[in-house]
């Protein structure tokens, strides 16, 4: 099963990811925390991205393009889900073909809906280990203690995109740029909505829900 997970960001894409992942078994695949990666280790990738990713602009679609068809190829046959990707229409008809050539398609893109004032709330509170990636959030669900990843121990940081203008930038960006995304997959007749206001399990309980449902049809 391919599924995406796609939303402005702030929405807990990343925290649903990851839960689904373990829950289902499925492959997670995130553009933005690959290209982190790249960044913390100044790769010549990471290089080239890092000015983008600071200003909350989107990374040219050959490059994202580029990195998608590494990762499918190395995982034809799996549950997949893509966290943040497609960000774009270009991105979105890419991975079509691409998934189109091996006889795979998209199962489901779901987008998780918050409002602007909860996004800035969320994001400006929000913490991360750059060691284990676990997400902290005083003001959802996941508290930090003392600045110390409860996981491995390594001191928690906030992301440098995580900056008021910033933030309205990415919010900005996701209008102009990936909301057209709801029609192309409603046409498709893969898309579906979820509200992310809820709590981390709620949220997770939801996209449960389509999953299951899809399952037991088949
Ligand atoms: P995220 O971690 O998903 O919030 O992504 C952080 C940043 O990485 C974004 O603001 C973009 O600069 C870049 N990025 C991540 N995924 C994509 C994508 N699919 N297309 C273009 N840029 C991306």
């Amino acid at each position: 099963m391919r599924i995406l997970l796609f939303g402005p960001p702030g929405v807990g894409k990343g925290t649903q990811a990851d839960l689904l992942s373990k829950e289902y078994n499925f492959t997670k695949f995130s553009t933005g925390d690959f290209l982190r990666g790249q960044i913390s280790l100044s790769s010549p990738l990471g290089i080239e991205v890092k000015a983008y990713i600071e200003r909350g602009s989107l990374v040219p679609d050959d490059i994202i393009m580029r990195l998608v068809r590494i990762f499918l190829s190395e995982n034809r046959d799996g549950n997949i889900i893509f966290d943040g990707f497609p960000r774009t229409m270009n991105q979105a008809l890419m991975l079509e073909k691409v998934l189109g050539e091996v006889d795979m398609s998209v199962d489901f893109a779901v987008e998780l809906h918050l409002d602007e004032e909860e996004i800035m709330r969320r994001l400006l509170s929000r913490q991360h280990c750059p060691h284990c990636g676990k997400i902290y959030n005083n003001v959802t669900d996941i508290q930090e203690n003392g600045g110390i990843c409860s996981t491995c121990g390594h001191t928690l940081m906030k992301r440098i995109d995580d900056d008021e203008a910033i933030i309205k930038r990415r919010i900005k960006v996701y209008e102009e740029e990936t909301k057209p995304l709801v029609d192309y997959y409603k046409s498709k007749h893969v898309y579906r909505s979820i509200d992310a206001s809820g709590s981390r399990d709620e949220v997770f309980n939801k996209i449960s829900e389509i999953i299951n449902e899809y399952t037991d049809k088949k």
